[in-house]
């Protein structure tokens, strides 16, 4: 199989899928439902978020474990520092490896409670996404992945900080990035710009979240700290009771950032589906990725 880098510097955009893990069984059994569809559009890897409550952890690993054993999917394991020692971070990775999963996106996460909230360090742990991109490139032969925030990290002090970051995460080992949701084209290209003039070997591949609930994406975007723009809120608020047209525009608005990312030259797309499948198969239907 390719690598996730060598998919992303192959002329053909390359597609994923991010899932979160499910909070119970039910959930867990619509996640594999989705899996089973968007497996059919062949995406190049697909990746499960790494929680911040414990429980959802194990989840985190059981799903991408079975994504590794029983389907024909790439998986990228996401990977936080939250709460955690460097011992039990080994283990997580040492699971993965042994499961045979070789890709992981290598994160800090936030504290749980409050997403813009001060970090919280633990005694026997790491402090930032560099240090675990490290620890995991020492533990096997791993592909990194990292993340990046065209909107500016919510606690970073600038733009230019965030770059200097990005150049940081390539030089520990980092050979892809994957940004944060994408609702402003302009700023993933003046992000993507800004670091390829320093690092051009990192790929940087958008967030797309083709939006099916405004409240949701509206409660999202707070949290993360990622602008709606004016013109994405009045169209969403235009049929925020109409649960069918908030889905079409919602697929439309991704398909139009899609449309003008990838003709700018983005190495691919990095669906957030929210466990489902519809939307996601829409836009990249819409875009002729089938
Ligand atoms: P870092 O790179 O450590 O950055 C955190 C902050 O510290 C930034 O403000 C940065 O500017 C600053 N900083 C970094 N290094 C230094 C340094 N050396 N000196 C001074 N300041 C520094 N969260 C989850 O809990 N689970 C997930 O699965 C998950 N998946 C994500 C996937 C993607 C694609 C993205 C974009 C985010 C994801 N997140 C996830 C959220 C992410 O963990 C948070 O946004 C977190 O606040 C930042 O993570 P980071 O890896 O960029 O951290």
């Amino acid at each position: 199989t390719r690598s996730i880098p060598g998919m992303l510097s192959s002329p053909a955009p390359s597609v994923s899928f991010e899932f979160f893990p499910p909070k119970d069984d039910a959930s867990e059994a619509l996640l594999w439902d989705a899996i089973r569809r968007l497996e059919s559009a062949r995406p190049d890897f697909v990746s499960v978020t790494y929680g911040a409550g414990g429980s959802n952890q194990d989840r985190t690993v059981r799903v991408t474990e079975r994504i590794a054993r029983e389907t024909t999917l790439t998986p990228l394991a996401h990977l936080t520092c939250v709460g955690a020692s460097v011992g039990a971070l080994r283990q997580v990775v040492g699971l993965y490896a042994a499961s045979g999963v070789r890709n992981i996106l290598a994160l800090r996460g936030d504290p749980p409670g409050d997403p813009g909230g001060e970090w919280v360090s633990h005694p026997e742990g790491l402090n930032h996404a560099t240090d675990l991109v490290a620890l995991v490139k020492s533990l096997g032969d791993f592909t990194i992945g990292v993340a990046a925030f065209p909107d500016v990290h919510p606690a970073s002090p600038s733009f230019e900080h965030d770059v200097e970051i990005m150049v940081r995460k390539a030089d520990a080992g980092a050979s892809f990035a994957i940004t944060q949701m994408v609702f402003d084209a302009e700023s993933y290209l003046r992000l993507r710009d800004a670091v390829a003039a320093r690092r051009p070997e990192l790929p940087i591949t958008p967030g797309l979240m083709p939006v099916t609930n405004f409240k949701q994406v509206a409660r999202m975007s707070q949290l993360m700290g990622t602008p709606l723009p004016t013109a994405v809120v009045s169209r969403l608020e235009a049929v925020a009771d109409d649960p069918a047209a908030t889905r079409e525009v919602g697929v439309q608005i991704a398909t139009e950032l899609a449309t003008r990312m990838l003709g700018e030259g983005a190495p691919g797309l990095h669906f957030i589906t929210m466990n489902r499948s519809t939307a996601t198969l829409e836009v990249h239907r819409n875009l002729g990725l089938d």
